[in-house]
C-alpha cells in the first residue's frame, strides 16, 4: 500500500519533501467485527486549506493539524473493497475524507457519502459535486445576496471554487469579472466559463487602476479567495452596500508575517457587509446543491475544468503547485483507474 506521509510542521512555503512516499503491507479487508470500510482510492483532491493543516496546531487554521509521521488526509473518491458497516457494500462508490494512499481503512465511515450519479466524471466529486462546489454555492448564492444586473468580482477565478462562482453569477444575470495569474487562465475565464471580462493580476502594476478600468461604477459583490493587496484594492472600489464573501486568502497562507490591509475604513463609509464562512458549517445544503448542479451540468449550463495529475507520487507537487498557480482548474490526483 503506497502512501504519502506528512514529515513535520511547515513554516513558510511547503516543499515536495515535506511529504514522503512510503509503502506498507495491509490486509485488503475490513477487520472482522469492526464497522470499518476499506476503500480503494481512485482520486485525491488537492485543496489550499491543507496548508493550514501543515502548520503547528493553533496557528490560524479552521481544521486540526496533520500529525507528523502520519498519512496525509484529504477529500477523495474511492470504491469500497470490503465493509463491516451496514450502510456500505463492496463495489459502492463513495467520496469524503480519505488518506493519501492506495487503500484506506476508514474507521468511522459515517462521514463518507455514497455517489448517487455516475453519468459524470467521478473526479467531479472532489470539485463541483464536492467541497469546492458547495463552497462556491454557499458563499455566492446563499451569503452574498446576489441580484440580476449587479457587478461581481472573483479572485483566483479559474480555480476549483472561482470558476463556479463566476458561472453561478452569470446564471443569475450579473456582470462578472475575474482575476487570475496567467494569460491561459484569463482566456479560459472568458471563453469557457463565460466571464464578461478578466485580467492577469500579475501584469497589473496598480490593482486599484485595473479594478477601476473594469468596474467604472464599482463592485457590488467581491468573492474573496486571495486577500492581501487585492483585498486592499477591492475595498477602494466597492459600491455602497456591497458584500464581500471571504472564502479564503491564499496569498497569506505561507507568510509568517501577514500583509497589512489598509483600507478597512471603506467597510464603514460604504456600509459593506464582509462575511467569512467555511463550507463545513453548510453541509445541510449539500443535497439541494447536488440536485441543482447535476441538472446544470447535464444541460450544459455549467462546465467544470480540472487539472489531473497522474499517480499518487505526484500528489505532493500537485498540492504545492496550488501556491504558485501551477494548476489550471481544479487540482485532482488520479491514484487508480476507475
Ligand atoms: P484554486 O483551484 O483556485 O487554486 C489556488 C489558486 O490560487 C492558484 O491556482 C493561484 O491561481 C491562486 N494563488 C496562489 N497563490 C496566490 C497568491 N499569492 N496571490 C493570488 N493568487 C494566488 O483553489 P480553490 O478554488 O480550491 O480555493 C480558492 C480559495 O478558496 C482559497 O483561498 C481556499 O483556501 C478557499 N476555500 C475556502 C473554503 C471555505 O470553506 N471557506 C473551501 C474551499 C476553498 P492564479 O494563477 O490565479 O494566481
Amino acid at each position: 500500500n503506497k502512501r504519502i506521509i506528512f514529515k513535520d510542521y511547515v513554516t513558510g512555503f511547503p516543499k515536495d519533501d515535506d511529504m514522503i512516499l512510503t509503502s506498507s503491507d495491509i490486509e485488503l479487508k475490513a477487520p472482522s467485527g469492526s464497522a470499518a470500510v476499506l476503500i480503494k482510492n481512485l482520486y485525491l483532491s488537492c485543496d489550499p486549506y491543507m496548508r493550514g493543516k501543515m502548520s503547528k496546531p493553533g496557528v490560524q487554521s479552521y481544521t486540526a493539524a496533520f500529525t507528523p509521521g502520519s498519512v496525509i488526509t484529504g477529500y477523495g473518491v474511492g470504491r469500497v473493497v470490503d465493509s463491516g458497516h451496514p450502510n456500505f457494500q463492496a463495489g459502492d462508490l463513495v467520496w469524503g475524507i480519505t488518506g493519501w494512499e492506495e487503500y484506506s481503512l476508514i474507521k468511522a465511515p459515517e462521514g463518507l457519502i455514497k455517489i448517487k450519479y455516475t453519468d459524470v466524471p467521478l473526479s467531479y466529486y472532489t470539485g463541483i459535486f464536492g467541497m469546492p462546489g458547495l463552497t462556491a454555492y454557499v458563499g455566492f448564492n446563499e451569503l452574498s445576496s446576489p441580484k440580476k444586473g449587479e457587478t461581481v468580482f472573483v479572485s483566483a477565478a479559474s480555480g476549483a471554487v472561482g470558476q463556479l462562482v463566476g458561472q453561478f453569477a452569470k446564471l443569475i444575470g450579473c456582470y462578472v469579472v475575474g482575476s487570475a495569474g496567467s494569460q491561459e487562465k484569463v482566456d479560459l475565464l472568458k471563453s469557457k466559463f463565460g466571464f464578461d471580462d478578466a485580467f492577469n493580476y500579475k501584469e497589473e502594476h496598480d490593482l486599484n487602476a485595473a479594478l477601476k478600468r473594469h468596474f467604472p461604477d464599482g463592485i457590488d459583490i467581491y468573492f474573496e479567495n486571495v486577500g492581501g493587496a487585492m483585498l486592499d484594492a477591492v475595498l477602494l472600489n466597492m459600491r455602497n452596500h456591497g458584500r464581500i464573501a471571504v472564502c479564503g486568502m491564499i496569498s497569506q497562507y505561507n507568510l509568517t508575517v501577514k500583509d497589512a490591509v489598509h483600507n478597512l475604513m471603506c467597510l464603514v463609509s460604504k456600509r459593506i457587509r464582509m462575511q467569512g464562512f467555511i463550507e463545513p458549517d453548510h453541509k445541510h445544503l449539500y443535497p439541494q446543491f447536488l440536485e441543482l448542479a447535476i441538472q446544470h451540468i447535464r444541460e450544459g449550463r455549467l462546465v467544470y475544468v480540472e487539472d489531473v495529475a497522474e499517480g499518487l507520487e505526484k500528489a505532493p507537487s500537485a498540492l504545492i503547485g496550488l501556491f504558485s498557480g501551477r494548476n489550471v482548474g481544479k487540482q485532482v490526483v488520479r491514484v487508480a483507474q476507475e
